[in-house]
Parts: structure tokens; C-alpha cells; sequence
């Protein structure tokens, strides 16, 4: 039943469907868990005797001769009734909409709401809306009247859906009325152990999803919302602990370097390694060494240095003559093959120039493999340097295993890509990609050796709460590079209210005229389509940098990038960006992570509002790496104490993650980003902050796979979780 696709509903039209697509509802299970945003709070309720016609009015009472006249000419049937309060009463008809009359029962205690039409004594209200009734089969008892006049509100919450042009609110809500008094739930049968339910006190899934749409109490609302929360992380925590058992059967190449190997490598840098790096090498290399695939996740703020412990990492992977060890023999290999993905070319790119010179002395074999072209090093003419080559080529250097070191987009996991030995994937800023493409990477593996899973590390700059971290990267061993390298200036971070622009500006013309350089990031406009998307974003930074130019930096060079530009374009602009040909960059905060250009000192960051703490702090990593003093100007148009308040923290807090906290608690008033970019839903986002639930979950989950690994025992939940995997890996 819950399977049955959502076009099988009577009288969809072509809009309702696209609306459905685009909400991400394709079968009646999606629509049944499709939560409320938010329930209608204590809506002025009135007296019918209070109703005039031509008001918007709500009204809450007793219906009563309910019955369906037959539509005209074939035209639908449609439900009419007499509403009636301690006041009086007023006739209501729900045209083309008989099932009303189906699913509200004589007597039935109704809220609705409408517009007020007629005169005298004869009043009605066409199509109202009804909030919520007493009929559906909550639990009983528990009067909905203390007396006849006084209400008690809290049992009606009429829940307001997330809607989309073509679908709205009232008629999801409609829909789902209409699944379940005909009888879906019936049917339903839970996933989750009953033993689970009773031990955290859950309600079973058909209570949730009668409670999520005709919640009777805020408690309703709120139970319903951690069982449907701790199923979510349950069923990840599931699959995460399978892989995670699955690796831990699965041999992986064995990389245990000497200290005396490394510290020729470390050399190379222009810098001794931080505290933290050298920590991170060790827990990295403690895994690596067991025989076993590693998979962690190296977590720094922006600028910790997290791509000198992938190099240090990917030269012992290269130069450690490793093995893997399996049952029958010891199998040795030559050079072992690295891949390192980053989401932007502009981020591989610089990662292969820095590589390039980290590696000079070793003897080892660098590529760049990106859209619009790749690039080996060292060149054969002109050692030192590297030369572009075709793809065919590097392909078959790879392929052969001559190059030690591939770096490059996701165009590394494109087919034509074949390693020899493939011991290790770095994924740079981990979270730009998906699930799909990170798994696309590890499952490369090699040639030679196939047994053996790659050891993977993931490096990130957005600092994430410790509950999602548990909760997304069950399966990762997580690693924090917390310490800055030594010598950085503090940035200096500034709150710009209309009032004090000018001097903002006044302060960048200074550190321009004294030779540094400014981005200007535009705000990523809220937009669910995100083709428009692209335009939009274009627009804004485009118009920007206009305006810019004709009003305040008169005398500079300003550049745009955004999106919409192709590959080659951004490349340019980044280029002259980094060369200094171009003062001031104006940028939407989506196109570039990680990027570093140390003559950057300068960062406006406006419609501050509208972005989470996390990643305006990962924006203003930005102008963190040169030696001037840098600063951050972060631009509200609004002035509301609150939104003021919220951006204090920037100037406030220690570092990344309290900022991540942050955004966690202050969630709904512009902070975290939605959780879609976890592939979390809402109500799981919220549930995030209570760690007992996530722990809870993350416990039972384990403890279940070790027990059932295949879930035998547990048809439901198998057949849950694949229908989970497909959904997330189309
Ligand atoms: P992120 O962690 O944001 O990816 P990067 O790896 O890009 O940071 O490093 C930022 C800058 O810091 C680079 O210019 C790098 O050369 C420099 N850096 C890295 N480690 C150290 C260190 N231990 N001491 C000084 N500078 C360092
Ligand atoms: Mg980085």
C-alpha cells in the first residue's frame, strides 16, 4: 500500500504532479511522511454569532447534517452541513468534495475556517478549510470543551505543510485525510522492533504519522516527531554500521611508514607541521598500518592545513612499498596509486601546483585530471615543470601505474580512469560531494590487488556538531585538526548595518591602496530551483560588481564568479584573481571552497542574514592565509536585534564549532541549512540536538548488525533499508 505511486490518486493534474516530483513525493509513503513545518497556533477563533459575511473568519463547533448532494451534469459530488455553536449556526458546502462528508461523522467537533458569504440570517461558508476533528481515532476521552464557550486550543493544531506552486498546504493535507480514513494505515506495518518502540517509549509508526497530520496536543506533535526522528537515524546508523562491519572484513593495503621516511617528505614543506597535523599523521597511520581499509574523516577549521597532511599521507601510500595481507599470502606491489578528488577545478588545480612543488624531490609521478584538460609532472622536456597531455595518455599512465599521484575533479571517477594500484582516496571538502560519487572512488580500487578497498580519508571545513557528525559519519573514524599553524593574524570581524557601509568601504579603498586585495561575496538567493538558481546568483553578483564599480571602487579592477560561468572563465578570473591582476573579487559563496590566495585580505560578506554562522565562518576562512591582518565585514541589511545578535557569535565564539552549535540551536531563524545537503530530513535535523536519541540509535544499530548482520531476523527493516539505498542512489 505504502508503495502505491503517488499519480495513482484520482484527478491529479499534470501540475500536481510536477508539484509532487518537486517536493519529492512519489508514493504514498513519501506523502504520509511528508511532516508539517509548523501547526497554526491559536488561531482567532470567533463566535458564529460574531461572523459577519464578507470576514475571513475561524470558527469552532459541532457539525451536524452532514450529507452529499449529487454535482450537475456530471460534475462531482459535494458535502454540505450545518456548523453550530453555543451562539448559533451557519451552513457550510465543500463543493466537488463528497469525502468530506466520509471522513467527519455527525457531531463531529470541527475547526474550520472561510470566508463569510450571504446576508441575515442566511450565512455560509464555501470550501472552508478544516483544521482538525475530533472524529479520527487519536484516543478518546479527554473533552474537547471545558464548557460550552471555552475552548481548549491546544486540541487543534492544524498542521501547515511544506507546499510548492501547484500543491498547497490544504490540499496535502486533504490528500493524506483522505489515505487515511480510507484506510492506508491499516495496512502499515513498522519497521522498528517492537522491543526498541517500548524500550525508548515510541509510538508505533501508525500512531506517528496520526499524530504528525491530526496531532490533538503538542505532545502528539512531539512524540511523533522523535519516533519518525529516531527511525530516520536509526535506519542510518544501520546502514552505516554495515559498511563499516563490511570494512572491517575487507583487507586493505598496509602503509606504515618510518619516522625516517617522513621526515625527509616533511622537509619539503616551508614550514614545520603544527602539533595537531602531526597528530592527525598518527591516527591516520594507525589505521592504515592494521591491514584493514581505513575510512576517517579529518576535520579542520579553514586553514588548519588539512591538504599538507594528505600530502604527507599520499607520499607514504606512494613510497612505502606497501602490501596487503590476505588469507593465503602476503602480496607485495610496487608503487601504490593515490587519488585525490576536490569538488572545483580552481581547488584541484591548486592542490596539483602545491603538490607539485611538495613533491619535487621525490622522484614520483603527479597528475591533474580535470573537465577541460590534464596536465602531468614532472614534464619530460622540462623537469620542474609540468606539461598538459591528452587524456588518452594519462589514462594510460594511470592505468599502468607509472603515475603515483592522481589528482582531479569528478572526473577522476569517470570510467576511462583505471589505476593499477589504487591504495588511497583523499576527498577534499567531502560534503560538495555525494554519497555516490565518494563511493564511486573507493570502489576504483585496482587492477592488481582486487581484494583490497582503498583507504579513504575525508577532509572537511565545515565544522558539524558532534550528534550530526555520529549520525552522517557513523562509518568514519573521525579525526579533528584543531590548531591553527603558528603566526596567524586574528581576523578582524565587523558588523555592518547600513549606517557604518561607508566607513566599511572607506576601510577596503585603504587596504587596497596599500596593495592588497578584496572579495565581495553576494548572497545565494533562497530559491528551491536551483536552475533558476544560477541565473539569479549571476544576476545579483553581476549587478554588484556594476554598482561597485561605478559608485565605490571607482579606481579598481573588479572581477566576477559565479556558477553560471564555464569552467575556463572561472579558471581566468580565478588566475588573474591570484595574480593580482584583478583588486576585487565579487563571488557568490557557492562557487569556491578552500580556495587560497594570500594577497586576499579583504572579505564583504553581504545578505549576512541569510547565511548559517558555519558558513560564514568557512567564507571568511577565505582571507585567512597571508601574513597581513585580515578582515571580515559581514553585512545585514537588517537590523532586528536578533539577526545583530546571531552574527555577534562571529566576533564571539572560539572557533568553527561553536559556530556549528550554534546554528544548530538557533535553527529556524536562518541558521543551519536545510538538511537535505546530509540527505537528512528536517525533523531529523531538529532531533540532531538531542544527543541521547542519536547515541540511542546509533547503539541499537550496531548492536543489531553485529548480532544479524544480514538483518534476517528483520525482513522489515531489510527491505526498509534497501528501499532507503535505492531512493538515495538514483
Ligand atoms: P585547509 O585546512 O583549509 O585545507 P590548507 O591546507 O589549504 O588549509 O592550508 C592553508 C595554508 O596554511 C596553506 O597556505 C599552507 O601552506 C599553510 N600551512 C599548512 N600547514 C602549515 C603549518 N604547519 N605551518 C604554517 N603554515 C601551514
Ligand atoms: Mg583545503
Amino acid at each position: 500500500m505504502l508503495d502505491t505511486p503517488i499519480t495513482n490518486l484520482l484527478r491529479l493534474t499534470e501540475a500536481h504532479k510536477l508539484a509532487f516530483k518537486k517536493l519529492g513525493i512519489s508514493t504514498y509513503r513519501d506523502i504520509l511522511y511528508h511532516v508539517p513545518n509548523r501547526y497554526s497556533d491559536l488561531a482567532e477563533i470567533v463566535t458564529i454569532a460574531e461572523a459577519v459575511s464578507g470576514d475571513e473568519v475561524t470558527l469552532f463547533g459541532k457539525l451536524s447534517n452532514v450529507q452529499i448532494k449529487k454535482g450537475f451534469g456530471g460534475t462531482p459530488n459535494s458535502t454540505r452541513g450545518t456548523l453550530s455553536d453555543h451562539t448559533g449556526e451557519i451552513k457550510l458546502v465543500w463543493f466537488h468534495q463528497p469525502y468530506i462528508a466520509k471522513m467527519y461523522a455527525e457531531e463531529s467537533q470541527i475547526k474550520i475556517s472561510g470566508k463569510v458569504s450571504g446576508s441575515g440570517k442566511a450565512l455560509s461558508i464555501v470550501n472552508p478549510d478544516i483544521a482538525n476533528s475530533k472524529h479520527l481515532p487519536i484516543d478518546s476521552g479527554n473533552s474537547l470543551f471545558r464548557s460550552d464557550a471555552e475552548i481548549q486550543v491546544d486540541s487543534f493544531l492544524s498542521p501547515i505543510y511544506p507546499e510548492t506552486k501547484g500543491i498547497t498546504s490544504k490540499y496535502i493535507y486533504h490528500t493524506i485525510g483522505k489515505l487515511i480514513s480510507g484506510g492506508i494505515l491499516d495496512s502499515t506495518l513498522d519497521p522498528i522492533p517492537e522491543t526498541l518502540l517500548s524500550k525508548y517509549h515510541l509510538p508505533s509508526l501508525k500512531e506517528a504519522l496520526l499524530y504528525i497530520h491530526f496531532p490533538k496536543t503538542k505532545e502528539h506533535v512531539l512524540v511523533a516527531k522523535k519516533r519518525l526522528a529516531f527511525e530516520e537515524i536509526f535506519f542510518i546508523q544501520l546502514e552505516r554500521a554495515r559498511e563499516r562491519l563490511l570494512l572491517a572484513n575487507t583487507p586493505g593495503f598496509v602503509i606504515d611508514p618510518t619516522q625516517k621516511d617522513l621526515s625527509f617528505f616533511i622537509k619539503q614543506f616551508s614550514f614545520p607541521l603544527t602539533e595537531s597535523q602531526e597528530k592527525s599523521l598518527s591516527a591516520i597511520f594507525s589505521d592504515t598500518k592494521t591491514g584493514t581499509p581505513m575510512s576517517r574523516l579529518l576535520e579542520g577549521d579553514v586553514g588548519s592545513g588539512k591538504t599538507a597532511v594528505a600530502a604527507v599521507l599520499s607520499y607514504a601510500a606512494a613510497t612505502t612499498r606497501p602490501y596487503i595481507k590476505t588469507e593465503k599470502k602476503i602480496q607485495e606491489f610496487g608503487t601504490l596509486q593515490v587519488a585525490y578528488m576536490a569538488p572545483t577545478e580552481i581547488l584541484a588545480k591548486q592542490h596539483f601546483e602545491n603538490f607539485c612543488e611538495y613533491f619535487k624531490e621525490t622522484g614520483l609521478s603527479l597528475a591533474l585530471i580535470t573537465g577541460s584538460g590534464c596536465y602531468k609532472y614532472p614534464s619530460k622536456a622540462r623537469p620542474g615543470e609540468s606539461t598538459n597531455i591528452s587524456r588518452a595518455q594519462l589514462s594510460k599512465w594511470v592505468a599502468n601505474g607509472e603515475i603515483a599521484i592522481v589528482i582531479g575533479t569528478h572526473a577522476l571517477i569517470q570510467k576511462n580512469v583505471q589505476f593499477k594500484h589504487l591504495a588511497l582516496c583523499i576527498i577534499d571538502e567531502q560534503h560538495r560531494f555525494g554519497v555516490k560519487q565518494r563511493k564511486a572512488l573507493v570502489q576504483k580500487k585496482g587492477a592488481a590487488g582486487e581484494e583490497a578497498v582503498p583507504h579513504l580519508l575525508s577532509m572537511t571545513a565545515t565544522p558539524i556538531p558532534r550528534t550530526l557528525a555520529l549520525t552522517i559519519y557513523g562509518d568514519l573514524d573521525l579525526t579533528l585538526l584543531d590548531q591553527m599553524p603558528l603566526g596567524r593574524k586574528k581576523i578582524i570581524t565587523e558588523i555592518i548595518t547600513p549606517l557604518t557601509r561607508e566607513r566599511m568601504y572607506e576601510d577596503a579603498k585603504r587596504e587596497l591602496a596599500s596593495g592588497r586585495q578584496a572579495y565581495v561575496i553576494c548572497p545565494r538567493i533562497d530559491e528551491a530551483d536551483t536552475s533558476k538558481l544560477g541565473s539569479l546568483q549571476a544576476k545579483s553578483v553581476v549587478s554588484e560588481a556594476a554598482r561597485l564599480k561605478k559608485n565605490v571602487f571607482t579606481k579598481n579592477t573588479i572581477g566576477v564568479l559565479h556558477g553560471k560561468m564555464k569552467p575556463a572563465e572561472k579558471d581566468k578570473v580565478m588566475k588573474d584573481f591570484s595574480d593580482g591582476k584583478i583588486d576585487i573579487l565579487v563571488a557568490t559563496s557557492v562557487v569556491e571552497v578552500g580556495v587560497s590566495v594570500a594577497n586576499a585580505t579583504v572579505i564583504i560578506i553581504e545578505g549576512a542574514d541569510r547565511f548559517g554562522l558555519s558558513q560564514l565562518h568557512q567564507l571568511r576562512g577565505r582571507v585567512l592565509r597571508g601574513t597581513h591582518q585580515p578582515y571580515c565585514f559581514v553585512c545585514s541589511d537588517s537590523s532586528s536585534a536578533k539577526t545583530l545578535e546571531r552574527l555577534q557569535a562571529l566576533i564571539t565564539a572560539k572557533n568553527g564549532f561553536e559556530l556549528a552549535e550554534l546554528d544548530l540551536t538557533l535553527r529556524g531563524s536562518g541558521g543551519l541549512s536545510q538538511g537535505k545537503q546530509w540527505g537528512m530530513s528536517d525533523t531529523a535535523m531538529e532531533a540532531i540536538k538531542n544527543i541521547k536519541l542519536v547515541e540511542a540509535a546509533r547503539t541499537e544499530a550496531r548492536a543489531l548488525i553485529k548480532k544479524d548482520r544480514t538483518l534476517a531476523d528483520f525482513p522489515l527493516l531489510a527491505k526498509a533499508l534497501s528501499d532507503r539505498e535505492k531512493t538515495h542512489f538514483e
